[in-house]
């Protein structure tokens, strides 16, 4: 096993990472791609790979929205150890600790009226200061405040001197102290906030490791506050090492956003993405290991550290994932590609004929919607349907080929590839004309389309009687 030391802190501990998604309806590549890296880091290490549901928004927080999490990263592959944590089970645990901070002193009840602090940072815009608390119950006694005054706790945070953090990407990152207000634990109706819940989640759970989006990385000096002020109070709150992944771009380097195409993860399955081929490419999506494009699993896992991934932000790319989904169906296997492509061309599919079929249909197809469609040939009944493309071909002089065609085909005893190809070549050098000539309407008879498998493939694959049947019901009689 690898040691994980020189990544900062808990260099002696077994490591833990944690994803920690926030139910929104969907899993967005993004997220997944964090939670990818933070599963893949923990198997390197033969660490835990823990998962928390951030479902403190009870309007968005559905049963569905959470479902679509727990498919998207199971169809992914990616299994996290134990159950997953549910932050908006705990939140007596975050006013706990809170409390507690209270009691030591390291927070303190803030009486400040709404009102009081919108005035506030009027003021503050109007001086053109930055707008943050100024601390103004930091040093009062409650009993100032009037009886029974509703009171929001808050963090006494370091007013001098700088918060540093070494992040494993982004390197040494600091904020002056006197940069981070007082900020919120404990709304007036006693609720934790966000940032409360999420440190202390992250501390019970034991992570050594806090890899994320770094849209998080303000939040992480503020976290610190928590860790360091918690240090006197309890034990186990040790600085985790963070590590800050820089976001996706669209292809024109924009923030990806719903105008650069798919975002969830679900879209992905629906467009025809294999599992193995999102893996590969969110892996390579801001992380990168020699130049070496396609990984298996255990490759991932071997490889994987946070020292090989990109500071700057990555390019997504639908074509060259695609691309990539094309080679993963040409190596996946036949019995599983037919399985899969059965599902999408419904119950007249034939699993048994598909994965004969596979080796000569998963040729050419990009994505697993293209794969059925070419397939889709296979299970029509006649007469056959036609696309206006293919009715267009068959007009008479067509016709008369095809029963020409199939008075040839039904002399041949070897329906095979080769004999097939050598007497209908033969009848195209008879009449002088391109083997293409007759493919067409051949194509359009066997298949109802223009587009399919090389002719004798479909030729095959149909077998003698359907196929001889298919080219008679659209001969000149
Ligand atoms: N729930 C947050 C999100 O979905 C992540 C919080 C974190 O990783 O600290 O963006």
């Amino acid at each position: 096993m690898a040691s994980n030391s020189g990544n900062g802190t808990g260099a002696d501990r077994p490591v833990v990472t944690r994803f920690a998604p926030s139910p929104t309806g969907f899993l967005h590549i993004g997220n997944a791609r964090t939670g990818l890296f933070s599963w893949l880091y923990a198997r390197h290490f033969g660490g835990k790979a823990l998962l928390r549901i951030e479902d403190t928004d009870k309007a968005r927080s559905t049963q569905e929205a959470i479902d679509v999490i727990l498919e998207g990263l199971d169809w992914l592959g990616l299994e996290f150890d134990g159950e997953p944590v549910y932050q908006s089970q705990r939140a007596d645990r975050h006013a706990e600790v809170a409390n507690k901070l209270l009691a030591a002193g390291r927070a303190y009840k803030c009486f400040a009226t709404p009102e009081e602090l919108a005035q506030m940072r009027e003021e503050q815009r109007a001086a053109k200061k930055p707008m943050r608390y100024d601390g103004r119950w930091r040093d009062r006694d409650p009993s100032e405040a009037p009886e029974g005054a509703p009171f929001t706790v808050r963090i006494k945070t370091e007013t001098r001197g700088d918060t540093v953090i070494e992040d494993a990407v982004q390197g040494t990152v600091k904020v002056k102290n006197e940069e981070i207000d007082d900020f919120i634990l404990l709304r007036a109706d006693g609720t934790p906030t966000y940032m409360l819940a999420v440190v202390v989640d992250d501390m019970d759970m034991g992570c050594t490791h806090i890899i994320r989006g770094d849209d998080h990385l303000n939040n992480a000096f503020r976290q610190l506050q928590v860790i360091k002020a918690m240090q006197g109070v309890e034990d186990g709150w040790d600085e985790p090492t963070y590590a800050h992944i820089p976001l996706i771009h669209g292809n024109d380097g924009a923030k990806l956003s719903k105008r650069h195409g798919a975002l969830g993860v679900r879209d992905y399955r629906a467009m025809g993405i294999l599992p193995e081929t999102l893996f590969n490419y969110l892996l390579r999506l801001g992380w990168g290991h020699g130049d070496q494009e396609e990984f298996t699993r255990e490759e991932a896992i071997e490889y994987f550290d946070l020292t090989g991934v990109n500071k700057g932000p990555s390019r997504f790319d639908m074509k060259k994932l695609l691309n990539m989904n094309g080679n993963y169906i040409r190596a996946a296997d036949d019995a599983r590609l037919a399985r899969l492509a059965a599902e999408l061309i419904g119950p007249q599919a034939d699993v048994a004929l598909l994965t004969e079929a596979m080796p000569v249909l998963k040729t050419r197809a990009r994505d697993m919607n293209e794969l059925a469609e070419g397939a889709a040939f296979l299970f029509k009944q006649r007469p056959l349907e036609m696309t206006e493309k293919a009715a267009e071909l068959l007009d008479e002089e067509a016709r008369q080929h095809l029963a020409q065609i199939s008075a040839r085909l039904s002399s041949e005893s070897d329906w095979t590839i080769e004999p097939l190809e050598a007497n209908l070549k033969a009848y195209a050098e008879e009449l002088d004309l391109g083997l293409g000539k007759l493919a067409q309407p051949l194509r359009a008879a066997l298949t109802g389309q223009t587009t399919s498998p090389g002719i004798f493939d479909v030729l095959v694959l149909l077998g003698r009687e359907e196929s001889l049947a298919r080219i008679d019901a659209q001969a000149a009689g």
